[in-house]
């Protein structure tokens, strides 16, 4: 059988990835639709080499070029931003690969689950935001739900060994970004240029922020709530600045087990889209004689408050991880900007979250309202200071 993948944001640093890493898979693994926001060049290049037979192209005002660019081929072109679940549901597809970074493909990834297709969620939000509606669409459709953030996929991994009523504890492992030492008062200076310094992931310049602040690791905490259908309170953070053990699972019997990988995206992605099986691909395991040396401690929650903010939201359910999540990205933009200080992001997002009133049992809608709500009131409290 050959797995026919679709790919939701193939343009991105996600999605090129997933299109090696089927290259690499050869015979047993197809790429049948893809999608891009507005990069029509690399979708048609991408779409032709890989003979992709659906494309679709979210901004629709690039259709043109794009239908241009296919000529000749025996291609299906879909745009605007309907054509992303469109994309998502096709019957010949059986996994879905979604990297698309906001909140812009959250009702695709809900369709797709409601198909029940195998998910490979590669972006946060549809965990973060819609984690408990995208659980319950999986559970009723029988949809897969596998991880390809590198922790949550070390989980899913060590998760192998025992059963779920057996695990005791989920311990994520953060790198613990470029600020690990910096105390409080440090921290209050710290320069745009010293926060997309990362040592040791190469990412983009919002995950790079979100790893400074640890707002990564605590986005972290809300995805492996629901991936892992676990109390937040047996969800720990330990930081682990060589990132070469990727999480871990603590059982009830104290046996602890853990994934170790070199910090590539590549194996991830792959076993998203392999499992339960492990075929040989691009990665290489790391070479630990090499490596000499593993650290870990605890992160420090007075000078990282991502985290313990991150365990409210959880207790607080509904609406409140939108909200997060969405205000972090309101407020990064903020300091990319230059408009506030390092410091100023998690005032805001804490800021926002004192401000909101958290409602429960929400659709995907309210949801989305929740995340434009928090966008606007970091806009008006950045104006305001
Ligand atoms: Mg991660």
């Amino acid at each position: 059988m050959v797995r026919r993948i679709a790919i939701l944001g193939s343009t991105g640093s996600i999605g090129r990835n997933a299109l090696r890493v089927i290259e690499g898979l050869g015979e047993g693994y197809s790429v049948f639709a893809l999608s891009a926001n507005s990069k029509v060049e690399l979708l048609a290049e991408q779409a032709r080499a890989f003979g992709a037979k659906v494309v679709a192209i979210t901004d629709a005002s690039c259709r043109g070029r794009l239908v241009d660019l296919l000529g000749g081929l025996d291609v299906e072109i879909l745009s605007g931003s309907e054509s992303l679940a469109a994309l998502a549901q096709l019957d010949e597809v059986d996994t879905v690969v979604t990297a698309i970074v906001g909140a812009a493909g959250l009702s695709a990834v809900l369709a797709a689950a409601k198909k029940g297709k195998r998910l490979a969620i590669a972006n946060k939000e549809p965990l973060v935001v819609a984690g408990e509606l995208l659980m319950a669409e999986a559970a009723r459709s029988g949809s897969e739900i596998l991880p390809v953030d590198s922790e949550h996929s070390a989980i899913f991994q060590a998760m192998q060994t025992g059963k779920r009523t057996e695990v005791a504890k989920i311990i994520l492992t953060a790198s613990g970004g470029p600020f690990l030492k910096l105390s409080g008062q440090e921290m209050e200076d710290v320069t745009l240029e010293q926060a997309l310094a990362h040592p040791t992931w190469d990412m983009g310049p919002k995950v790079t922020i979100d790893s400074a602040t640890m707002m990564n690791k605590a986005l972290e905490i809300i995805e492996a709530r629901w991936l892992f259908d676990v109390p937040v309170e047996r969800i720990e953070v330990l930081i682990h600045p060589e990132s070469i053990v990727h999480s871990l699972v603590e059982f009830v019997d104290g046996s602890v087990i853990g994934q170790l990988g070199e910090p590539d995206m590549c194996l991830p992605i792959q076993y998203a889209l392999t499992y339960p099986d492990r075929l040989a691909g691009r990665a290489r395991a790391p070479q630990l004689a090499e490596i000499g040396r593993l650290n870990f401690s605890k992160p420090d929650g007075e000078v990282f408050r991502a985290l313990p903010l991150a365990y409210e939201v959880c207790r607080a359910g509904g609406t409140a991880a939108a909200v997060f999540n969405a205000a972090n990205e309101a407020a990064v933009e903020e300091f990319l900007a230059g408009k506030i200080r390092f410091v100023n992001i998690l005032e805001l997002v804490e800021d926002c979250l004192n401000r909101h009133d958290v409602k429960t049992g929400v659709s995907l809608e309210e949801l989305l309202e929740a995340d434009a709500w928090a966008r606007r009131q970091v806009s008006a409290l950045t104006c305001s200071t």
